[in-house]
């Protein structure tokens, strides 16, 4: 089977063809190189405004890392058409297999995105030789789908939690979980641990999901006790316990000191 076949099988795109491979060594590695074509007739289209439009020249030929095969590096070659776009002037083509000016193609990316949720960064681009930049802008861009995408209007229980990231200075983090049964996630980071913080993130949650909130659960810090009352009123403040138990024991061991 052509390994043209696999690719028109996992990687097929309308208006483009696999033409020639070849393999290639290139600092003692190798690397399968693959050339893509525009399909006879398929006009570009405009990376601005997704429209098809006329032709207006080629780009020198640009590489793309696609998923390696069998240990070896396996790259796209493509000249970028510009196209001149009646809306938008002469502008570079979108391609299906990449975002913007990322040398590694989608596919790629959400391979090394999805490892790296088992393994350290690190691994993921030692074991694919690849850099941990690469590995780093994956998860990025995974990261950033995933919060285009992600569904936040069944959200019915919060927990709010504060972390001290540096002791000096008493640098603080505001981290917000949804906590609701089958589904516990971090929505969101802000910094320090002020009211305005939080608010900042019921600004960005909204009034109608706020509204649906039945819990929310906190510490005892007092900005965040008016913030919940103010911005999440229906919701039940549930202190939590592991807070309480300290406050408690606190409480404990102060009365026991004035009555030795
Ligand atoms: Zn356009």
């Amino acid at each position: 089977m052509l390994l043209k076949s696999i690719l028109n099988r996992v990687q097929f795109h309308s208006g483009f063809v696999y033409g020639s491979v070849r393999m290639v060594e290139k600092s003692a590695r190798l690397l399968l190189e693959i050339e893509i074509r525009p399909r006879k007739g398929s006009r570009p289209v405009c990376s601005v405004c997704g429209i098809p439009g006329p032709g207006y020249d080629s780009l020198p030929v640009r590489r793309f890392e696609f998923v390696p095969l069998w240990g070896i590096a396996v790259f796209f070659l493509y000249a970028m058409r510009r196209v001149e776009c009646p809306r938008c002037g002469i502008k570079v083509e979108m391609v299906p297999w990449v975002e913007g000016k990322n040398h590694l193609t989608t596919t790629y990316a959400w391979f090394l995105a999805k490892l790296a949720k088992r393994l350290s960064w690190k691994e993921v681009a030692d074991a694919f030789q690849t850099s941990w930049d690469n590995v780093f802008r994956s998860v990025k861009m995974a990261v950033a789908w995933g919060l285009a995408n992600r569904d936040l209007n069944n959200v019915t229980a919060i927990g709010i939690d504060e972390i001290c990231w540096k002791k000096k200075g008493s640098k603080f983090l505001t981290l917000v979980y949804q906590i609701d049964a089958g589904c516990k996630r971090l929505l969101w980071i802000g910094q320090d641990r002020t009211g305005n913080t939080l608010k900042d993130f019921f600004h960005e949650f909204g009034p109608k999901r706020s509204a649906k909130l039945r819990f929310v659960c906190t510490d005892m810090w007092k900005p965040y006790l008016r913030i919940v009352a103010e911005m999440a009123d229906k919701a039940l403040n549930i202190l939590d316990r592991f807070h309480i138990m300290t406050h408690m024991n606190k409480a404990i061991d102060k009365v026991r000191a004035t009555e030795v």
